[in-house]
């Protein structure tokens, strides 16, 4: 039932409707938290909010792929997607690390000293492929009865307790006062509670002297020869380039993680102090390749014999102990708010329901 409210001449018309829940965002937390309260609890009424399309085009990529073991367990067990899981993305085949012999001599594989994965892990984990995940859960969730509304939240009041609460909605011209009991912040690092609240904490003292920026890019059609002259167990069959791989040098790490079987796409980027490289060497595709160059030969030419994606710089990004830092107060006992600021803290609390 939608109630047209003409507030003024001069302001639009506000369309009202009415939720169990309303999720803020539409990213990994979000699209996993809507499809749980669906299969949880049936004809739940539940609105999600995002102002990127539904189809999630290349400009939407998003980072942070490589799941861990808990998180797929969570997907296939919690969301009932075992066979999308393993259909459509890769599978990750436990944890590389690699180290340089000589920081000046990086041509191959066997110039670093390594720790491999030497046997398929126990418990199977995925390496996803964001904006598929996202695309795919999202059309999943409207099958199952969710509204989606493609626009942006522009505020929320925050009355406590079970009372019915306003949601601001934005969707191109159009205005909406979405009502509801329940509210979930699922929109990342934009924080709307938080902020909201004054319940975030980033000063650097609160970051334990944590201060990382990130370059990545995405490539295609990639060489997957790269460790095929390298370390290979006895009956160990797991592919090393399904794996997530991590390489070390001073003052930085980097991932390098498939997120495609067909076109052979991998995401490589680097995490760097800021402290020991600055942002001017890495704010540009060129530059992050000089750095490849310089520090890991092996992987510049990787990319140089692949085809380039897209390019991304970030120079803030926060680390795991700001995650652990990064609200003041996770529970408030008088609002019936949740807070899910990242990808990880979402398994934590899956970890718990399940262990529960
Ligand atoms: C460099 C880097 C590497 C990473 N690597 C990994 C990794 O390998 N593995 C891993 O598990 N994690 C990784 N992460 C972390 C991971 O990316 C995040 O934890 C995860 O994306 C958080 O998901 P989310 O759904 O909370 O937020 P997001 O994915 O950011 O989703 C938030 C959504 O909210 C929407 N939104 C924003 N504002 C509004 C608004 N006003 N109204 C409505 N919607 C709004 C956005 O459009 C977005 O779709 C990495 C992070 C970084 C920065």
């Amino acid at each position: 039932m939608v109630t047209v409210i003409q507030e003024n001449d001069q302001k639009p018309d506000i369309q009202e409707q009415e939720y169990d829940v309303v999720i803020m965002g539409a990213g990994f937390a979000g699209v996993c938290q809507a499809r749980h309260l669906l299969l949880k609890i049936p004809n739940i009424r539940v609105a999600l909010i995002d102002p990127r399309p539904e189809d999630r085009t290349d400009k939407d990529l998003k980072i942070g792929e490589s799941t861990v073991e808990i998180a797929t367990l969570f997907i296939c067990k919690e969301l009932g997607l075992y066979e999308y899981a393993i259909e459509n993305h890769p599978p990750k085949y436990g944890l590389n690390f690699h180290w340089a012999k000589d920081s000046l001599n990086t041509e191959s594989v066997n110039d670093y000293y390594h720790i491999w994965a030497n046997r398929q892990p126990p418990m199977a984990s995925i390496q996803m492929n964001r904006s598929k995940f996202e695309r795919d859960l999202i059309a999943m969730n409207k099958k199952m009865g969710v509204t989606y509304y493609n626009g942006r939240v522009t505020d929320v009041d925050l009355t406590p307790g079970d009372e019915i609460k306003t949601v601001n909605v934005k969707v191109g011209s159009q205005y909406f006062n979405l009502k509801t009991k329940h509210v979930i912040d699922a929109a990342g690092r934009k924080f709307i509670i938080g902020k909201k609240t004054d319940n975030i904490q980033l000063n650097p003292e609160d970051l334990f002297g944590v201060n990382t920026g990130s370059v990545w890019v995405r490539i295609k059609n990639v060489d997957r020869n790269l460790f095929h002259d390298g370390y290979d167990p006895t009956m160990g069959s797991c592919s090393h380039y399904y794996a997530t791989n991590h390489w070390f040098g001073h003052g930085h790490w980097l991932w390098m993680i498939p997120t495609e079987i067909d076109s052979k796409e991998l995401s490589i980027g680097v995490i760097y102090h800021r402290d020991t490289i600055s942002d001017d060497q890495m704010n540009t595709q060129e530059k992050f390749h000089a750095f490849l160059k310089a520090n890991h030969h092996v992987l510049y030419n990787l990319i140089s014999n692949s085809e380039s994606v897209d390019f991304h710089y970030r120079p803030q990004v926060a680390s795991f102990p700001s995650f652990v830092n990064l609200v003041k107060t996770f529970i408030d006992k008088n609002l019936s708010f949740s807070i899910i600021p990242n990808m990880r803290l979402s398994f934590l609390l899956a970890a718990k329901v399940i262990l529960n």
